[in-house]
């Protein structure tokens, strides 16, 4: 028996809580992995909750990220006591994932655990974080550079958010953060942003082009902040967008892109391919700081898991949450 998160769909409803679980009912896989710290993301809030059809098979263990030991493998690039480290492919979503004490799964699916970090760091960062960098290799591919001028980060003091701001500062960009709750102006600018603005300035619906000045952007946020965050992008500018915290819709003109040339960079994480994954956690080995890792997370038990789901989609979690699946 092992412990984790099941969440359950029946006719009595749409639940989650901390079971008991026989290891007899783990899908199949080529690599049985010791769990030893996952995270909450946004999209685990919304399996959790049920607030989102993320879910796509009853029972579920959510939790898209995962870190922990390798217990046994036939598959030819892992053996048992290897670290290892998960982020998506769908796990949590349609194949058992990281919120338990246990996890089987296609080892394809694995990286090895950057040599730089412990569990517990990586998990912090976890794919929140792992997003972030993707949206800074977006920038730096499409040629962002520092001296172009100022980036914008919103939903600053969300977890893709937080590790965006650290990275980009410590790259030496100059980094704007939006945010719609002012009083984290001080952990924002501990974390890099030289000026803090507040979301209700990009909330509205906009001008279809505003005054230019965002060099690039990393976007969470999507509706009419991604909207206006194009609108006021300079000439030639970047914009990166990975999220949806206000909404799927894109109420914007072609403007941005036919006048100023400006380039809409999608960026996902689940999908995305083995080599830039493994790229990217080389990257946050080297220009994430450590001791910024640890302001941003806080650390949380499962079943402390569940309640914080809703408090995180409600916007009212600061960075990133690691559960120790072991608590
Ligand atoms: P998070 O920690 O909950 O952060 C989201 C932040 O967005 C909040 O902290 C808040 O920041 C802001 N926000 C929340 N509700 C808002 C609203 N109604 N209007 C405007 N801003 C709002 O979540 P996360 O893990 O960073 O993820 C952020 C987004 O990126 C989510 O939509 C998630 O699904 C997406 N995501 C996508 C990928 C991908 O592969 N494409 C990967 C990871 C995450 P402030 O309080 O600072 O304003």
């Amino acid at each position: 028996m092992f412990r984790g998160i099941l969440i359950e769909k029946d006719e009595s409803g749409y639940r989650a809580a901390v079971k008991d679980i026989d290891e007899a009912c783990l899908p199949d896989g080529n690599v049985t992995v010791r769990v030893s710290h996952s995270t909450l993301n946004y999209k685990d809030g919304l399996a959790i909750t049920g607030k989102g059809p993320v879910v796509r098979k009853f029972p579920m263990v959510p939790g898209i990220d995962l870190a922990g030991v390798v217990e046994e493998s036939t598959h030819p690039e892992y053996q048992p006591g290897d670290s290892v480290l998960l982020n998506g492919w769908g796990v949590g979503e349609g194949h058992w994932g990281g919120l338990a004490q246990k996890a089987r799964l296609n080892g394809d699916w694995l990286i090895p655990l950057p040599a730089q970090f412990s569990p517990r760091q990586a998990m912090a960062i976890g794919t929140a974080g792992y997003t972030s960098m993707l949206c800074v290799l977006a920038l730096e591919r499409h040629g962002v550079k520092p001296a172009d001028g100022e980036i914008l980060v919103t939903g600053a003091a969300g977890g893709v958010g937080s590790v965006a701001i650290a990275v980009l500062a410590k790259l030496g960009y100059s980094v704007v953060a939006v945010t719609g709750r002012p009083q984290d102006e001080e952990y924002l600018k501990y974390l890099g942003a030289t000026e803090v603005l507040d979301r209700a300035q990009f909330s509205a619906p906009g001008k279809p082009l505003g005054r230019e000045r965002w060099a690039g952007a990393v976007d969470v946020v999507g509706s009419h902040v991604l909207a206006n965050v194009c609108a006021t992008t300079k000439y030639r500018g970047v914009v990166a967008a990975c999220g949806l915290a206000a909404g799927m819709d894109f109420p914007a003109t072609v403007a941005p892109f036919i006048l100023r040339g400006v380039t809409l960079a999608g960026v996902d994480s689940v999908m995305c391919p083995r080599a830039e994954r493994l790229l990217a956690w080389q990257r946050l080995a080297s220009d994430l700081d450590v001791e910024k890792l640890e302001k941003i997370s806080r650390e949380v038990g499962l079943s402390e898991a569940i309640p914080l789901a809703a408090s995180l989609l409600n916007g009212e979690v600061r960075g990133r949450i690691i559960v120790d699946v072991n608590q």
